[in-house]
């Protein structure tokens, strides 16, 4: 295939405006689904990956299509991830492409988090096009769409393509607007190998398996590879395509995208943005634009049960398999015992995480409220970095202390828009920027502190406009922080799970709502009991169960056995789920509520 006759390109699209739909009209049309082996094949595999858990990442696929000029043309649609917390990754996809496909619900309008990417494709020097979805809805609005995505993104909507996806209208104008409006691939097959990295993930049988875009240069089975990022060398045992089943083909050359599998062990050694070039003949330079993802969300999990502790290793070190951007360390808590710290790229990225571990692997989990990466500095100029409030040292020992900062973007109908403002400065934001982006939707700009965010932003976001609301963040940066660690103690002893990094002025409040909860949910003891918290030695809340006077029994005096016996029995039932905190017991109800209620 001559290099001017390929086209790759991405799809854009807010969740369920119809990328899939689309993406399975596009392989429909153009025959990659039409034979009922193949489907039955393709549709097979996905099955098997759902049912091992897999996510299924090979929405990368090639389709030639016959244009209206009557030549054949090799289109190669690059599947981007779909949520806030992967900008990298889809930053990375969208630099294999020349074009993007801006899907849009003519019956919606855009959203917040289409933007985001858009701005991407844009900043990439992709042509950008869009298609309004969903024309067969009553409900659809095509020229008010069109307008909104002129005035909102700023590119020309006047000829866009008026599609259902649901009922395959506008498909074939799409394919012939793919092969007008974007440019063939530039690159050069004679140069040395160069291949941008934009995806891999781990085959139970295969090894990783990982999605190249080859820049420069030609790849064939047998050579020698080298990723540039960590200078690690492999043989090349396959290369090939999805179309969408996974086929071989002899080569890869400039322009195309396609796999490749190479013995590569773990996925952490495949990371996304990076070069792969010939360990013999490299080429000059890295592409530009690697970055290595670190976490920024952390939170402890811990099993309801402790017997299901190996189960909840087991199941993270197979997430972590296919997800190089989340990572995990042991952790004990005096409270909950055994379990894990775990970070994560943000926190739609922490919720999908918590949720497989739940569904797929049957985990019942406590988790503590996150927090984010502080910097810590020291006196006498020392900085490190902490995640828990475990970490933190003695107040003595602090210089000053700084907190992540991000950009949040959010997207709300223009009557929520007094709700939202509220809440950013109740989370410690700074207005950026109130932009009207049409008569009745508005994008409210705020910087705000990652720490107030990862608490109950989302979840107050969402209530408060009743679900309209769409967020998109960025990181920012770094700020100095009056922050502080709390602790909440049981008659003297730390609660280490209940610990938390503060803001000062958050403190009082913070403290007083946590000390008033455990209050009403500590049974009565033998003797009295002191909950308090505290910042370093200071108190700051305080409250008291008083003892019990009698003893259960006391009750039952002289009453008959049968009754006497399951009191006694249901006493030890609750014992069991019991967790102490010195001499006091504590139900594990009461850490279930305090850290669910964030
Ligand atoms: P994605 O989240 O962008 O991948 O969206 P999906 O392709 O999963 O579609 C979301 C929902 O919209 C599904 O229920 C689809 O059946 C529906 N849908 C997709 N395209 C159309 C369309 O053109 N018309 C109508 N009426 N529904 C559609
Ligand atoms: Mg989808």
């Amino acid at each position: 295939m001559k290099i001017d006759h390929i086209r790759n390109f991405s799809i854009i699209a807010h969740i369920d405006h119809g990328k899939s739909t689309l993406a399975d009209r596009l392989l429909e049309y153009t025959g990659a689904l039409s034979d009922r082996e193949k489907q039955d094949q393709f549709l097979d595999k996905m099955d098997l990956e759902r049912e091992r858990g897999i996510t299924i990442k090979a929405q990368t696929v090639r389709l030639v299509y016959r244009a209206d000029d009557g030549r054949d043309y090799v289109l190669n649609l690059i599947d981007t991830p779909g949520h806030v917390d992967f900008t990298y990754e889809v930053s990375r996809s969208l630099t294999a492409c020349e074009g993007a496909l801006l899907v849009v619900d003519a019956s919606q309008g855009v959203e917040a988090q289409t933007l985001a990417n858009v701005y991407l494709a844009i900043d990439t020097n992709l042509e950008v096009f869009p298609v309004l979805n969903k024309i067969d809805l009553p409900a659809a609005e095509p020229e008010r769409v069109k307008h909104e995505i002129e005035e909102i993104i700023g590119i020309d909507a006047h000829d866009a393509v008026l599609a259902s996806a649901k009922e395959g209208i506008g498909t074939r104008e799409i394919l012939e607007e793919i092969v007008s409006k974007i440019p063939p691939p530039a690159g050069d097959p004679g140069k040395p190998l160069q291949a941008l990295l934009f995806d891999s993930w781990y085959d139970q049988y295969q090894g990783v398996i990982v999605l190249v875009r080859i820049i420069d240069g030609t790849v064939k089975k047998g050579e020698k590879i080298l990723l540039m990022s960590n200078k690690k060398s492999y043989e090349v045992l396959k290369v090939g395509v999805f179309s969408p089943a996974m086929c071989e083909v002899p080569s890869l050359t400039a322009g195309e995208v396609g796999f490749l599998i190479a013995g590569i062990k773990d996925v952490q050694d495949a990371k996304v943005g990076d070069t792969v070039t010939h360990l013999h003949n490299p080429c000059a330079a890295p592409l530009p634009g690697y970055k290595e993802v670190k976490p920024m969300v952390f939170s402890g999990l811990y099993p309801i049960d402790t017997a299901q502790y190996e189960q909840l290793r087991d199941a993270l070190a197979k997430l972590k398999l296919n997800d190089s951007s989340f990572s995990y360390e042991p952790e004990t808590s005096l409270a909950l015992g055994f379990g894990f710290r775990c970070g994560f790229l943000g926190l739609l990225h922490m919720e999908i995480i918590q949720e497989r571990l739940e569904r797929e692997f049957n985990l019942d989990l406590i988790t503590t409220a996150p927090t984010v990466v502080y910097r810590v500095h020291k006196v006498g100029g020392e900085m490190f970095t902490i995640e828990s409030a475990n970490q933190m040292p003695e107040p003595q020992h602090i210089d000053f202390i700084e907190e992540p900062f991000i950009l949040a973007s959010i997207h709300v109908p223009n009557e929520y828009v007094g709700g939202i403002l509220a809440l950013c400065e109740e989370k410690r934001g700074v207005q950026r920027e109130i932009k009207y982006l049409t008569p009745t939707r508005v994008m409210v700009i705020y910087e705000l502190p990652l720490n107030e965010v990862v608490l109950d932003f989302y979840d107050r976001l969402k209530s408060i406009t009743k679900g309209y609301a769409s967020l998109d963040y960025e990181q920012l940066d770094y700020r100095r922080s009056e922050l502080v660690r709390m602790n909440i103690m049981i008659n003297g002893e730390v609660v280490d799970a209940l610990s938390l990094i503060i803001h000062r002025d958050k403190a009082y409040y913070r403290g007083r709502d946590l000390v008033s909860k455990m209050k009403e949910l500590i049974p009565r003891q033998m003797f009295e009991i002191a909950i308090q918290a505290a910042i370093g030695n200071k108190v700051i809340a305080r409250e008291t169960v008083k003892a019990m006077r009698k003893d259960v029994l006391a009750k039952c005096y002289g009453g008959d056995i049968t009754r006497k016996r399951k009191l006694l029995e249901k006493q030890k039932e609750g014992k069991k789920r019991m967790k102490n905190i010195g001499n006091v017991e504590l139900p594990q109800e009461a850490f279930l509520a305090i850290l669910k209620v964030e």
